[in-house]
């Protein structure tokens, strides 16, 4: 479970100041696939960033619960809180942040590697299993220049999978992408959250997600408005058919 327990983050001084979070609180729960939404502009990059480790925040706490252990994020050193970023947290971010120089294999190799999570061989046969999933076999060996923007988001997903995080935060996900290739990312953000018990937001204006998640957040001006689950949540099959 990961809490956020009054979160403020203000950028920049005097006239130029902006409040991205007002005193922000949310609950995500372990194995759930959490969804927020809100206008542009209304804090959820921010936020995003603030519970996975990257942006500090100018108040608040950011807690992880792990096996009844409570740890603050924000109150570990630089070097522990880089270590959970590295081990517990995939992050796919609004603009993909893929390293131009890198192959979509090399893209995904790269995180294994670093944590030392894996042997070469291992990090490789990985990563292949992976690019398989999500249909980029055929671009293995193809830089981002190389790609659609589909495929550069779904090799960022890769990334953000890989490791099999304990967190996983997607900031538009499926902007890129047709509605097929959409579900395809949703469902495995799903199964990642359902079968590998991750804890995962997804940012999204596509309502078309809605009936695929289990908790729903609702951004306005900095502020939580809402933090609803759905009445009842939909199959997505009998949602799919009904369309
Ligand atoms: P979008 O849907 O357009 O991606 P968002 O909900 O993700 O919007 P944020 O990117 O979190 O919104 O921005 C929240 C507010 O903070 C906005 O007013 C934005 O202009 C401001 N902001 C974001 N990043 C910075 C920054 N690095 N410096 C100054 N202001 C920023
Ligand atoms: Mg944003």
């Amino acid at each position: 479970m990961l809490r956020g327990l009054n979160l403020t983050r203000t950028y920049g001084e005097g006239e130029v100041r902006t409040t991205a979070l007002r005193d922000v609180t949310l609950e995500l729960q372990r194995g759930q696939l959490a969804l927020l939404m809100g206008p542009s502009g209304s804090g959820k990059s921010t936020l995003l960033a603030v519970l996975s480790g990257l942006l500090e925040p100018s108040s608040g706490q950011v807690i992880s619960e792990d096996n009844g252990r409570m740890l603050d994020i924000w109150k570990l050193s630089a070097k522990q809180r880089e270590d959970f970023r590295l081990r517990q947290v995939g992050f796919i971010f609004q603009g993909y942040n893929l390293f131009p120089a890198l192959n979509s294999r090399q893209q995904l190799e790269i995180v294994l590697r670093w944590g030392g999570v894996c042997t070469a061989r291992e990090a490789r046969k990985r990563s292949d299993d992976m690019l398989g999933l999500l249909g980029l076999s055929k671009k293995a060996t193809k830089k981002p220049a190389q790609l659609s923007g589909g495929e550069k988001q779904r090799v960022a997903i890769g990334r953000a999978l890989i490791k099999n995080p304990k967190y996983v935060f997607a900031d538009e996900p499926t902007s890129a992408l047709d509605w097929e290739n959409g579900e395809r990312v949703i469902e495995m953000l799903r199964a990642a959250a359902h079968e590998r018990d991750a804890t995962i937001l997804v940012v999204s204006h596509d309502h078309r997600i809605e009936p695929y998640v289990d908790a729903h957040f609702y951004m306005e001006d900095g502020m939580m408005r809402s933090h609803d689950r759905p009445a009842q949540p939909v199959e997505p099959t009998f949602w799919r058919n009904a369309q």
